[in-house]
């Protein structure tokens, strides 16, 4: 194999969107090869017990563990996004699950924020707690409320931020601080802003999770996930034991085509925020919206602290509130001819889900309040369509 990783140092984000990672084989492809392999062989019976014994030159000796084509997808990942590690995973939830799990142990703490996609929640208030790991959940967006939740030490804190659905934004800096005085490691959920918008470790967080079925793939495809950080012995001692081992394994087929999507990540994204832009502001105008809640519009209550921390911008999702509740919730989606009904987002095609029935609906309704989700809020996953289709589209099905 020829490499084009060592020229990368020097790149600049754009060419590292599209050729970070590459190493071509004997073949002299251009596009990035499907090494679509589960093992591997040997010369010699003393060339594999060199590999097993960690003697011998590292090389590929089982997928589970390292893959050619999800290894190119690492890489570009990490030069995207400034990290000296990335580990791919089949999803974001097992991406989630990985970074968690390696980070604390029975007896252990671990302290999220309340508004989070619905399977994390899960995974904090009721399948750590089975393993003897406490957790709390606090409002984000109360800094007293994070001052005491680590007040006591903790193993890790979990934060989404723009969170699902209710777009709060939270403050890595100020939470990163906290938390490393009581001795935790910050994960953060990117997968909103995605690495084009913002990058948390330069705001303090030790480790980036994104669920790459999202904006990396962006055009519906196929499921990915990935763990971003510096910290190598958290890699050599924790993470990779427990990916080796359990096997949450990316498969390469998968790794191509998000290796693909990065090439156009920055591409989409920009326009995925001119189109939400100009949604969010059309849609604060409607008189059946009582309230829209967009990162880039001023009247978001963490507008200020969005424009510093995601890049001045406002990313490609947008929460509305009707007036009318469920009723001219549902009516709305039931009367949208271009727009899909679905819980995905960060698709080329745009997309509009009720987070009540759907994202959250084993979300207990207290629970749901407390997070700011309510019956009459919509999510707008704003997709790479002309902006005149879509409000088009928004205003006929409003009007019935
Ligand atoms: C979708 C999503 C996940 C889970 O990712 P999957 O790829 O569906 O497993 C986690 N966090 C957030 C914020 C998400 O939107």
């Amino acid at each position: 194999m020829t490499t084009e990783k060592n020229a990368s140092d020097n790149w600049r984000a754009a060419t590292r969107s599209v050729r970070g990672g590459t190493a071509r084989s004997g073949f002299c492809e251009t596009s990035e090869a499907i090494f679509m392999n589960s093992g591997y062989v040997y010369d010699t019976a003393a060339e594999a017990e060199a590999s097993f014994d960690g003697s011998g030159p590292e090389r590929y000796v089982y997928s589970r563990f390292a893959n050619p084509t999800v290894g190119m997808f690492e890489e570009r990942l990490a030069l995207i996004e400034g990290a000296q590690y990335c580990r791919a995973t089949a999803s974001g939830m097992s991406a989630v699950w990985n970074a968690l799990a390696a980070s604390t142990k029975a007896g252990g703490r671990v302290v999220g924020s309340r508004a989070l996609f619905g399977s994390c929640e899960f995974i904090l208030t009721t399948l750590l707690p089975r393993f003897g790991v406490e957790t709390e959940l606090v409002d984000g967006t109360d800094k007293a409320a994070w001052e005491k939740a680590l007040s006591k030490p903790a193993d890790a804190v979990f934060l989404e931020t723009p969170s699902n659905p209710t777009l709060e934004v939270l403050d890595i800096a100020f939470i990163s601080e906290l938390a490393h005085k009581a001795g935790a490691k910050v994960i953060v959920d990117n997968v909103f802003a995605t690495p084009i918008l913002q990058k948390p470790m330069e705001l303090g967080a030790d480790i980036v999770v994104y669920s790459a079925t999202k904006h990396i793939d962006g055009q519906g495809r196929c499921l990915g996930g990935a763990i971003l950080f510096n910290d190598k012995e958290w890699h050599d001692e924790h993470l990779t034991t427990f990916l080796r081992h359990t096997g949450p394994s990316m498969s390469p087929f998968n790794a191509w085509v998000l290796l693909k999507g990065l090439e156009t990540l920055s591409l989409r994204v920009d326009q995925h925020i001119r189109n939400a832009t100009a949604l969010a502001e059309f849609l604060s105008e409607q008189p059946q919206v009582s309230r829209v809640l967009y990162p880039g519009l001023k009247s978001h209550p963490q507008h200020e602290l969005a424009m510093r921390q995601m890049s001045g911008r406002g990313g490609g999702l947008i929460a509305i509130e009707l007036a009318g509740g469920k009723k001219a919730a549902f009516s709305l989606l039931d009367n949208l001819k271009l727009i899909d009904i679905s819980n995905n987002l960060g698709d080329a095609k745009s997309l509009a889900t009720h987070p009540w029935t759907t994202t959250h609906q084993r979300v207990p309704g207290e629970d749901k309040i407390a997070m700011g989700i309510t019956e009459g809020m919509l999510r707008l996953s704003v997709g790479l369509e002309d902006i005149d289709d879509l409000k088009e589209d928004l205003l006929a099905a409003l009007a019935v």
